[in-house]
């Protein structure tokens, strides 16, 4: 009986490692004596040869490394196999697949600082108890930039955006409206949720520069009061429309604890409404530092995003929030200060000398758009 039970167990752990390795080497043992290298094809089959035979082989379809002719694959459950390279087609028909990450994805926790794989189906989940989607580290030597959103919420056009940064496991930054917040207290609410900077773009988007005294201070106040009805904070900065700005605008923004952020890169989404053009004037301009403007309240510009975010990041960008880019290059940016990008020559003026607060624009600059 022993034995049976034993044979079972040994059944059992043989089929488990064969299961977790999917696919073993051929031993192919060496009789000849000479140096014999071991080759493999995309279909599973191994052979022996000279090495002068074998550069020959490799012209044709052999490999004399077995992990190059191997896959792994995951399924949604998150169980993987390891396939032979030509088999990988069919093992997609029967729902796995190569791309790891579009199974699973980074979560950390910011009390423990423990960064996990999971499955994205549980990634809510985590962050529902607290954990943090990424893997909470931002590389300040890597090039990093802000995506920055005005004029919003939109309703269909943010809900697009925001399901684009999930997938990627990217951030940005939403210069909002303060009589637009109200109707989309669910979609700030997963804002916050994703690590998005949840900003100002003033109450009504009215020229600040045109107002003083208490309706000046009230554009901030309203802002700052819906949105700390929907996520218990204020606005983490403030865009001022138009760009325009003045000593009183900058005095009230350091008093509502609001760095002034501008934008080095204007994709002008609401003149052209063309995903190509949008697009491509990102691609051709982009820079380490840059912040970029668009409104998330146009199709086009949201069909240009969900290109653009995978796009920079194979280009090796962070796609971080204008607050996190000021913590990883410049130690924070300070209120009541205007920030037009963090490019290196910036970040250099600012931690060079204690007085400078980054390029600033000029003082009522006239904008032909509607930012
Ligand atoms: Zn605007």
């Amino acid at each position: 009986m022993k034995k049976i039970v034993a044979c079972v167990l040994l059944a059992v752990v043989l089929i488990v490692c064969m299961g977790m390795k999917g696919i073993v080497p051929v031993d192919v043992s060496d009789t000849s004596g000479e140096e014999m290298v071991t080759m493999y094809t995309e279909d599973g089959r191994s052979e022996q040869f000279t090495p002068s035979e074998a550069e020959e082989q490799k012209t044709v379809g052999w490999y004399d490394n077995f992990n190059d002719v191997l896959t792994t694959m995951w399924k949604e459950d998150g169980s993987s196999i390891v396939v032979y390279n030509a088999d990988v087609n069919e093992y997609e028909k029967n729902g796995y697949t190569s791309n790891y990450s579009s199974i699973f994805a980074k979560v950390f926790n910011p009390e423990t600082e423990e960064v996990k794989d999971v499955l994205k189906s549980e990634v809510q989940s985590y962050v529902d108890s607290g954990w943090k989607r990424g893997n909470g580290k931002i590389d300040p030597d890597a090039p990093m930039i802000a995506l920055t959103f005005d004029d919003g919420p939109g309703a269909e056009t943010t809900k697009r955006l925001l399901d684009a940064l999930e997938e990627n496991n990217a951030r940005a930054t939403f210069f909002m409206l303060g009589d637009h917040m109200k109707g989309a207290a669910d979609t700030i609410k997963r804002m916050q949720s994703l690590g998005c900077d949840t900003a100002s773009h003033t109450y009504d988007h009215t020229q600040l520069t045109s107002l003083s005294g208490d309706s000046l201070k009230s554009q901030f106040e309203k802002s700052t009061n819906n949105l700390k009805d929907i996520i218990g904070e204020g606005p983490s900065t403030v865009r001022p429309p138009y760009g325009s700005y003045n000593d009183s605008v900058k005095s009230i923004a350091k008093e509502y604890d609001q760095p002034i952020i501008l934008w080095s890169v204007d994709t002008l989404d609401w003149k052209s409404k063309n995903a190509d053009a949008v697009y491509s004037n990102v691609m051709s301009t982009v820079q380490d530092g840059d912040i970029i403007l668009f409104h998330d309240i146009y199709d086009s510009t949201i069909d240009a995003v969900v290109r653009l975010i995978p796009a920079l990041m194979d280009e090796g960008y962070q796609l971080v929030t204008v607050t996190e880019m000021g913590e990883a290059k410049v130690g924070g940016l300070e209120p009541g200060k205007v920030y037009t990008d963090l490019w290196p020559s910036t970040v250099k003026s600012i931690t060079g000398s204690s007085t400078s607060g980054g390029s600033e624009k000029s003082e009522t600059s006239e904008k032909t758009n509607n930012n």
